[in-house]
């Protein structure tokens, strides 16, 4: 990716690391014991509300919640649904799963996504949430029917 270390400016730099320390945090509260893989993430609203996830594991694998849910369960139980920003930290600064994608979009489909590293100061963005889930399900072509761009040729 062409987008390694881009912050625009010095309160874009500052802002990134507090962020970033504060995933880094997040991170060290993950139950992790199944993957000892542990992810952190700082989701901020239009407000500059920040919420915290870490991942949490199960026995019941299937039943593991990721950092993004977590964070983005804790701002839509504390009543926000309009989010800017997410800075997520893990070991390899992998992105989010499909299913945090989906789920992300619903309430943010302009968010602009951060990936971090638990160790260093490296990271991967801003990358747009829409380049990360194209042709993404969203309740506006769900609810009215309308067709999706570019839907698959039938053979
Ligand atoms: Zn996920």
């Amino acid at each position: 990716m062409g987008i390694e270390g881009l912050a625009n400016s010095p309160s874009d730099r500052k802002e990134l690391s507090v962020n970033m320390e504060l995933a880094r945090q997040a991170a060290k509260r993950a139950y992790n014991p199944y993957s000892r893989f542990a992810v952190g993430c700082i989701l901020v609203d239009e407000l500059g509300n920040k919420y915290s996830g870490c991942n949490i594991e199960s026995a019941s694998y299937s039943v593991t919640l990721c950092a993004e849910r977590v964070a983005g369960s804790q701002a839509i139980a504390n009543g926000s649904r309009s989010w800017k920003t997410i800075y997520i930290v893990s070991p390899t600064r992998v992105g989010p799963c499909g299913v945090c994608r989906q789920f992300l979009y619903e309430f943010a489909p302009d968010l602009q996504v951060f990936l971090g590293d638990l160790e260093s100061d490296a990271f991967l963005g801003p990358i747009p949430l829409r380049d990360l889930l194209p042709f993404a399900d969203s309740l506006q072509l769900t609810a009215l029917g309308e067709k999706r761009p570019n839907p698959p040729k039938e053979e």
